[in-house]
């Protein structure tokens, strides 16, 4: 069983980030939850508040740029699997996500939850780093 806590929607970036730096180490973040959930679960890590940063719609996004990709932290591994900006300029990285795990995990697991869960072999750091990832805000 999960134990109780108080979900917090954030509806803009600055939003989540005011209330990490209100609650601190009691707060995280939490996007599609298929990695945080299941470490809640089992008691792994604890919080009092998480913090959905789900409906921020910038951090949904996919946008080409001058031969660049803009890609939201709130992407899904299914989004970038059938999202046609990254099928035509990125076919790699589309053919790779469709790989991951199964079409529920794709479904609801990120970008940037892929990057920022400590996991060794994430497909979306070995890709990005093949494929010249850069971090922004
Ligand atoms: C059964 C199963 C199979 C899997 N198979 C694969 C696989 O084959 N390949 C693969 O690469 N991955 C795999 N994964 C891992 C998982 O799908 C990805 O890591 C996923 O992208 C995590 O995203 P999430 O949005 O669900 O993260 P969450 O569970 O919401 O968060 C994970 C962590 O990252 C933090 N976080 C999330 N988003 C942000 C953000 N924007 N900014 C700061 N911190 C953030 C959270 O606080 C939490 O600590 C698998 C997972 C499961 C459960």
């Amino acid at each position: 069983m999960i134990p109780p806590f108080k979900l917090i929607q954030a509806h803009s970036t600055s939003d989540a980030v005011a209330e990490l730096r209100r609650l601190g180490d009691d707060a995280k973040i939490y996007c599609g939850g298929t990695e945080l959930l299941i470490l809640l679960r089992h008691n792994l890590v604890q919080s009092d508040y998480l913090i959905d940063i789900k409906s921020i719609p910038e951090l949904g996004s996919i946008r080409p740029a001058n031969g660049r990709v803009s890609i939201g932290a709130a992407v899904t591994h299914r989004c970038l699997e059938t999202d046609p900006t990254i099928r035509e300029m990125l076919p790699m990285i589309a053919s790779a996500e469709s790989q991951v795990a199964n079409i529920r995990v794709r479904s609801q697991g990120t970008l940037g939850g892929n990057l920022c869960f400590g996991g060794q072999a994430r497909e979306a750091r070995v890709g990005g780093l093949r494929f010249g990832l850069r971090l922004g805000r």
